[in-house]
């Protein structure tokens, strides 16, 4: 058996877990720079189609409807999404996190027990201990357990949890033919638009369908499904979390950048961002790439181009990944254009130690030896007890209000992360 637990509307949650003033008002959460429209709760999403579209499109309305409008706070979503999976994962032996905010749990070796009560057991630890809102679906296979989810997000009576197999088959079927094929995990706007061609609309169709017929005219995954569906589970908790082939950093600045000094900066930031990631993931790199781009959606004079390198030997140290991003940066820079975005791509990905020396191999420069990896861990350190780049290298400059930050004008307090944004209980 498998249950997977997904927050509703997890960011606009996180935003009212400190305000309880906000409750049962509508609210939506913005993209970097207050771009776009990225969450919204139940309440937000009732005003129609809003999600990604342009915030300064909807404001007034928004503003007009009462709606409390977020900058995104990922310091807070992160550090709740983290409480969440930890306390999660105190309710089963295996648990997958499946993203920011759904996990899968193993309930194997728990037959005996009533699930649907222990789901509703579940959703009440979150919102006690946390105050999130979480909906719990239970089945035989994790598909069955993701539409399950679903379904008790749906139908209000089911109050948050449901359990398929605690229904009857006749009961099980019943919620299937309520759920549309497309929101079947896996499935997809590709798939359930040739599905729904051959007359196949709701999970109960998909279920119901051959496999002979599935096979022949999709593919293997989508057979798994169908099997998945059926209470045949085909796929196990993925356990470990694979390792990302490329690591991007990228954000459009807050003002257009015209000189290179600054965009120099600019670059350099994002390169040490990506560097930190790589390290995190005890990954090194062979590969850098550079973007820089004006703003397509102004009338201004156009431009936008790469430039990638590789480097002599895989590295994760910040300094030399720099030092090549900013000779990529040279080849593709023209003076005169109103700069808005820079993007920098880590690439070709390996673990340390995986190398061939040459014969000139200059290693205490290009290989990870340990002198530049305990700079690189005791920087690390710093940063993540003192904040977000409180030790850097000076190119990635020393004015910390540099003119390309990210706009976050509507941005909530970091409650839980930051000593002087802690919630205040009381105030005289
Ligand atoms: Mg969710």
């Amino acid at each position: 058996m498998f249950a997977l637990v997904d927050a509703n509307s997890f960011y606009a949650s996180c935003e009212t877990v400190f305000r309880p003033d906000l409750a049962g008002r509508p609210i939506v959460v913005l993209s970097n720079n207050d771009g776009c429209i990225v969450a919204a709760n139940k309440r937000a999403k009732a005003f129609g189609n809003i999600m990604y579209q342009p915030y300064f499109q909807l404001a007034k309305m928004l503003e007009q409807k009462g709606t409390a409008v977020f900058s995104s706070n990922y310091e807070l979503y992160g550090d709740l999404s983290h409480r969440m999976h930890t306390l999660l994962s105190q309710f089963a032996i295996e648990q997958e996190v499946y993203s920011i905010d759904e996990c899968f749990l193993n309930f194997t070796g728990m037959q005996h027990w009533n699930f649907t009560h222990y789901g509703q057991s579940i959703k009440q630890s979150v919102m006690k201990q946390l105050g999130l809102p979480v909906a719990v679906g239970i089945g035989s296979s994790k598909t069955l357990a993701k539409a399950a989810n679903n379904i008790a997000k749906q139908l209000p009576e089911l109050e948050g949890v449901l359990c398929l197999s605690d229904l009857s088959p006749a009961g099980q079927n019943q919620m299937l033919a309520g759920l549309n094929v497309a929101d079947i995990w896996g499935v997809g706007q590709r798939w359930s638009k040739r599905l729904n061609a051959i007359g196949i609309e709701t999970a109960l169709d998909l279920k119901q369908t051959p496999i002979k017929k599935i096979r022949k005219q999709f593919s293997v995954v989508l057979e798994r499904t169908v099997h998945e569906l059926n209470g045949i589970p085909c796929q196990s908790l993925q356990l470990v979390i694979p390792n990302k082939q490329q690591i991007i950093s990228s954000r459009a600045f807050n003002k257009t950048i015209r000189d290179y000094k600054n965009m120099q900066q600019a670059v350099a930031r994002y390169i040490a961002r990506a560097a930190e990631k790589l390290r995190q993931q005890n990954g090194v790199c062979k590969q850098i790439s550079v973007n820089i781009m004006t703003n397509p959606f102004q009338s201004t004079a156009q431009y936008n181009n790469w430039a990638s390198t590789s480097l002599i030997y895989p590295s994760n140290h910040t300094g030399h990944l720099i030092e090549r991003g900013k000779h990529c940066l040279k080849r593709i820079w023209k003076e005169g254009y109103e700069y808005k975005k820079a993007l920098v791509i880590l690439s070709d990905i390996s673990e340390p130690g995986i190398m061939q020396y040459d014969l000139f191999a200059d290693k205490a420069r290009y290989s990870n030896n340990k002198k530049t990896d305990s700079l690189m861990q005791v920087i690390d350190k710093i940063n993540s007890r003192m904040g977000k780049g409180t030790c850097r290298l000076a190119a990635e400059g020393n004015n910390s209000k540099s003119s390309w930050p990210m706009q976050r004008h509507r941005q909530s307090s970091r409650y839980t992360t930051c000593w002087k944004e802690l919630p205040v209980a009381y105030l005289k």
